[in-house]
């Protein structure tokens, strides 16, 4: 029943004629310009690129773009590129959403073979994060400027859900000294069963439920989940449903690049994503595509099975936590970034001092999951975002004025999105900028919301907008949205 439902006959002979396919030349070049025109008249959803860019684009023809060969067609792949780009820039424009991770435990007793918290290394310290604990390390995030956070956990009898939900409530009631808060926590957690789900929307604070397949392929999937709750691939797949199920429409998909075929996976994300649209009348609203990283006794994670070149990471747009590759792969489409990343919990809170010295002596944070290879702080990244003319985000206006699955599909498909994310970006810049930017940050800050409020579509909404701006800087008030 699950493989017809989300894989389906058609799909297989796709996939199985794209791999015998050469490229043709003409016939990518039509589905680009497709793909374009699909931008031009309907808005589709989605926070990052997977999602967008197939919109208007059937399985087959995606399948045909995966699998444009990226040394024997490099014009083709520019074309690729330059597509994605205007998708991007059409439908968000040059916002980019800021988000930190929150780790709460790591215990955990699955064995992914490509993950440092994995049961099978010893080694590797535990932790579990008491509520107190969790929201001091929530305050250390509020305190760099985050307003969003993604609260990530391992599966373990020692951090019961009842624990995970705890961590959210203490998150949730955090403020720093200026009354800054996080507005709003996603949440990638274990798989769920439909009253624990209802019980996570009965937090009010819930956002994004995220879970990664990791990879769609079965035989991969049994092989690197070699033990615990998580090998039970059905579960794991039919977890969204249960979210739906559970009250909760804003969902998020992911695939571990470097596990199996990236076209492969990529396609059977997307078989999924339709699945969700079909039954729930929502698609993901985030899709996540992170390549496997380095972690300390993970094994897979340093001979990778199925490696993703550079090339081919671009072609299907990832979150890769390196400065170089993520400054190209904004220009293509991502429109999430997380910055300042602490994959360790409790490490926010230990304070800034220990952070710069793992900086300067080079090493990496091989007791989190995995390494990181970004060690800028939020105020760098952002400070880097606008100088390359990008608009940094903390908005949280959607989730917080109820725009979320269905709804927020209709009014996206509408256009409106455009009218609301460019102003809340800046909106949020501005406060971000005031409470805790350094005054190098600022300056460029305040030049960047000067000039970019011109492009705010509708000239009452660009009215309105000057208002709320002179509420923050004037008379201090906060978290305002349209
Ligand atoms: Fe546990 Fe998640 Fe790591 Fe797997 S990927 S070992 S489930 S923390
Ligand atoms: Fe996201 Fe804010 Fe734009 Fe809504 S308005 S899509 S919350 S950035």
């Amino acid at each position: 029943f699950i493989k017809e439902k989300i894989y389906g006959k058609r799909v297989v002979m796709a996939l199985v004629s794209t791999e015998l396919a050469s490229t043709d030349v003409d016939t990518v070049k039509r589905i680009l310009k497709k793909a374009k025109d699909a931008a031009q008249f309907k808005i589709p959803v989605g926070c990052q690129f997977g999602s967008e860019f197939i919109q208007g684009l059937s399985i087959e023809e995606t399948a045909l773009l995966l699998n444009i060969d990226e040394e024997e067609h490099p014009e083709l792949m520019e074309e690729l590129y330059k597509t994605a780009k205007f998708i991007k820039e059409k439908i968000y424009g040059k916002r980019v959403v800021m988000f930190a991770p929150l780790y709460t435990a790591n215990e955990c007793i699955n064995g992914c073979l490509y993950c440092g918290f994995s049961c099978h290394n010893k080694d590797s310290p535990r932790t579990v994060l008491d509520s107190s604990q969790v929201a001091a390390d929530a305050r250390a995030i509020v305190k760099q400027g985050h307003k969003r956070t993604l609260m990530l956990c391992g599966e373990s009898p020692k951090y019961p859900f009842d624990s995970f939900v705890d961590a959210m409530v203490a998150t949730n009631a955090v403020r720093d000294e200026k009354g800054s808060s996080i507005r709003r926590i996603n949440v990638e957690v274990p798989t769920l069963s439909v009253s624990d789900m209802k019980r996570l929307k009965a937090t009010d604070s819930i956002g994004t439920v995220a879970l990664f397949q990791e990879s769609y392929h079965r035989p991969t999937f049994a092989k690197v989940h070699s033990s615990g709750p998580k090998a039970d691939y059905d579960f794991r797949i039919t977890n969204m449903d249960r979210s739906n199920k559970g009250g909760i429409d804003d969902v998020g998909l992911g695939v571990l690049y470097g596990l199996y075929d990236y076209k492969w996976d990529t396609l059977a994300m997307i078989m999924h994503g339709a699945h969700l649209d079909k039954n729930w009348g929502t698609g993901p609203h985030t899709v996540s595509v992170p390549r496997i990283q380095p972690a300390k006794d993970a094994p897979l994670s340093h001979v990778v099975p199925y490696p993703v070149n550079d090339k081919q990471f671009k072609k299907i747009v990832a979150v890769l936590r390196s400065e170089a590759m993520r400054d190209e792969l904004l220009q293509l489409g991502v429109s999430q970034l997380s910055a300042a990343s602490r994959t360790d919990p409790g490490a926010y809170s230990k304070g800034e001092e220990e952070k710069e010295v793992q900086t300067k002596v080079g090493t990496t944070e091989d007791e989190g999951q995995f390494e990181l290879s970004d060690h800028r702080s939020l105020d760098e990244v952002v400070r880097d975002l606008m100088k390359k003319g990008f608009i940094p985000s903390f908005c949280t206006g959607c989730y917080r004025s109820g725009r979320t699955g269905e709804v927020f599909m209709n009014f996206a498909k509408s256009g409106a999105i455009g009218n609301y994310c460019q102003p809340n970006a800046l909106l949020t810049l501005a406060e971000y900028l005031i409470d805790y930017a350094s005054p190098e940050t600022q300056k460029i800050g305040w030049e960047l919301i000067g000039k970019e409020m011109e492009n705010i579509p509708s000239e009452s909404r660009k009215k309105s907008f000057m208002k709320k701006l002179d509420m923050i800087k004037i008379k201090g008030v906060r978290d305002l949205y349209f």
